[in-house]
């Protein structure tokens, strides 16, 4: 709508380490466990919405492994990856290398509890080196730490380039702020191998019985999937003209803006990304979503419960953007039956009545269509700031009393095309009654359309109002 030729790409998460325990436990074998999960994880996009171009389950992609090998030896052949013995944790009772989240205990940097891998509080990588009061996740005995020969990702030596890249901000403040953290605790020397029979193989010789780490393997993932579009998509990632936007959340930092630019320059064939934009931890009633100990509330329940867009208007409205923020189901029913089921439906169903004097409503309107638009712009990305504009044209639309109908039918088409991002079914569907002509998804942003006074509104309510027992249907 903004003029951009746009491809929004996914993949699974197939060959995480603990996807194997996972699948134990539930009795599964782990391709049966990863197709469920990732079954579900497409349930809940489609049901959201959310029309991804290209998504991949990395086990069954024709060119994923393919790919992920070869750029790995490639980068390889330059010399920043390296066979070295690293420190790991090994249990004496288990009688098995702990990789990443086999090792539980505090973080040594800012001593939250955490796994081994990733500490989700700071950001910082976790390895043997950095757990502190480690134990084994499955028996809890106390690890020894032993030399293990793995491939080493020699990210110390990329620290200038690193750091020109990340000279101007490319992420939210606090992503920016792990960043100098890694810059000033030393940029760390990464193993990016793991012995193992789940995951991309390692064709370097020696290391027959490992695997590519799964978060190094998501790396050059990401340039796989987008092959699947086209070898014109493939050359995003080769053109300086293209802009590339990686959105994640908070805990996925320390990959997203050191692992995987490190191992792109590593490389050398392909460029970086633009833009990181980085969401926060979302709470339900104050405290983190724990599907183990169900304090959740699951995408597929909500969205068979209430229509798709009054539930991506409040996540959009409410998302952690900058700083963690909580959901609850009340305040949702609240924010909902009053901005949308109250204001918005109240100025769809204005009678315009205008004599003809201008009240400057169209260009005030498209004056804030253009705001809508810059917070929608990689560079200040902002779903909360957009939804906050979008309601504001609402409640300006709903004081106009003076428009003409020709003015209010304009009107209305603004906040329509204005909408589509946002709530793609209510735009469409207002586009339609209004009779604008064109398609909603190429007509240019922030214009108002060439349509007549509307003669009369559908009778059915634009958005019901979500009640009690809905949302009781939306929490297991
Ligand atoms: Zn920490
Ligand atoms: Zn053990």
């Amino acid at each position: 709508m903004q003029g951009h030729d746009v491809a929004l790409i996914c993949s699974a998460d197939d060959h995480q380490s603990y996807l194997v325990r996972k699948a134990e436990a539930l009795g599964m074998t782990p391709d049966d466990a990863a197709d469920m999960f990732t079954d579900d994880i497409e349930r809940t996009l489609s049901l959201a919405s959310i029309e991804v171009d290209a998504f991949t389950r990395p086990r069954r992609s024709p060119n994923h492994a393919t790919f992920v090998r070869s750029f790995f030896m490639e980068a390889a052949a330059r010399g920043l990856i390296e066979a070295r013995d690293y420190p790991s944790f090994a249990c004496p009772t288990c009688e098995r290398t702990l990789y990443d989240f086999d090792a539980v205990g505090r973080c040594g940097y800012c001593g939250a509890a955490c796994d081994g891998g990733l500490c989700e509080e700071c950001g910082r990588l976790i390895g043997a080196g950095s757990l502190v009061e480690p134990r084994c996740g499955r028996c809890g005995t106390t690890p020894n730490v032993v030399p293990t020969r793995r491939l080493v990702l020699l990210i110390s030596q990329l620290e200038r380039e690193l750091s020109d890249f990340h000279a101007s901000p490319r992420s939210r403040p606090h992503t920016h702020g792990l960043w100098k953290a890694f810059l000033a605790d030393g940029l760390p020397d990464t193993p990016i191998s793991i012995e193992s029979t789940w995951g991309v193989p390692v064709d370097v010789p020696g290391f027959d019985s490992h695997r590519w780490w799964v978060w190094a393997e998501m790396g050059p993932g990401y340039i796989a999937t987008t092959a699947t579009l086209g070898e014109e998509w493939e050359d995003v990632w080769r053109e300086a003209n293209a802009e590339i936007v990686q959105f994640f959340g908070y805990d996925n930092s320390p990959f997203q803006i050191l692992l995987h630019p490190a191992l792109l320059l590593a490389h050398g064939g392909y460029r970086l990304p633009d833009h990181f934009i980085v969401n926060e931890f979302y709470l339900l009633d104050g405290s983190k979503f724990s599907s183990t100990r169900n304090h959740a509330v699951w995408g597929v329940d909500i969205l068979s419960n209430v229509p798709v867009d009054v539930v991506r208007y409040f996540l959009a409205a409410t998302g952690p953007e900058t700083e963690q923020t909580n959901f609850t189901l009340r305040e949702f029913q609240n924010r909902v039956n009053h901005e949308l089921a109250g204001e918005l439906e109240h100025c769809i169903r204005l009678t315009a009545t205008g004599s003809g004097v201008r009240t400057g409503l169209v260009a005030n309107l498209v004056n804030r269509a253009q705001m809508v638009g810059a917070a929608l712009e990689p560079q200040a990305f902002s779903m909360r700031q957009a939804t906050a504009l979008w309601a504001d044209m609402v409640r300006e639309a709903a004081r106009a009393e003076d428009a003409t109908p020709e003015e209010r039918a304009q009107a209305l088409s603004l906040l329509a095309s204005t909408a589509a991002p946002l709530m793609p079914e209510f735009a469409a569907r207002l586009w339609g009654v209004l009779g604008s002509p064109g398609d909603l998804r190429t007509h240019p942003w922030g214009t108002p359309a060439s349509t007549a006074a509307v003669d009369a509104m559908p009778a059915e309510p634009w958005f019901a109002a979500v009640s009690d027992a809905q949302l009781a249907a939306s929490q297991r």
